[in-house]
């Protein structure tokens, strides 16, 4: 595979896995190039047929192609995920439709490693809205002193504050 060709898929799907999320940064390599429609099954090296993704994804989907029925995979980019698919609060992945359901236990994305990597993501989440909370509040705050300066140096005009 050209060495472009691969590049602009990494860019297409910001170097993380278009089935599970994990990033190179996450895994520490380059990952992998799934053929959606296998090519076994006549899957072409066109870009609309491929997808980056991480090693245990791509195997897990092995040459799997059932496209039109029920039992298919969905694609990261072609497929509206939001439709059959969801996270729950306890950071599992849950089918919404049959497909959904399918796609979720052939993929594994409810596999152990990935449910903690979705718990730190959360957390990572929530440490970043509080730390942006915590550095609005700091602002508010330091122009709440500049004005309790400026209305003590108007009240004590003569005085060194
Ligand atoms: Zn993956």
């Amino acid at each position: 595979m050209r060495r472009s060709l691969k590049d602009q898929l990494r860019q297409l799907y910001g170097f993380s896995c278009g089935y599970c999320g994990v990033t190179e940064g996450d895994t520490g390599a380059e990952l992998t190039i799934d053929h959606f429609q296998p090519v076994v099954h006549g899957g072409s090296d066109l870009i609309e047929n491929l997808v980056y993704c991480c090693h245990a994804c791509n195997s897990y989907k092995g040459d799997y192609w059932n496209p039109g029925a029920e039992q298919r995979l969905l694609h990261p980019r072609n497929d509206e995920l939001s439709l059959h698919l969801t996270e729950t609060e306890m950071y599992q992945l849950r089918g919404l439709t049959a497909t959904g359901s399918f796609h979720i236990a052939q993929l594994h994305l409810n596999r152990a490693p990935l449910i903690a990597y979705r718990h730190r993501q959360g957390q990572q989440q929530l440490l970043r809205q509080e730390v942006q909370d915590m550095r609005k509040r700091q602002e508010r705050l330091a122009e709440e002193i500049e004005q309790l300066w400026n209305l003590l140096e108007t009240q004590y005009p003569q005085q060194d504050l």
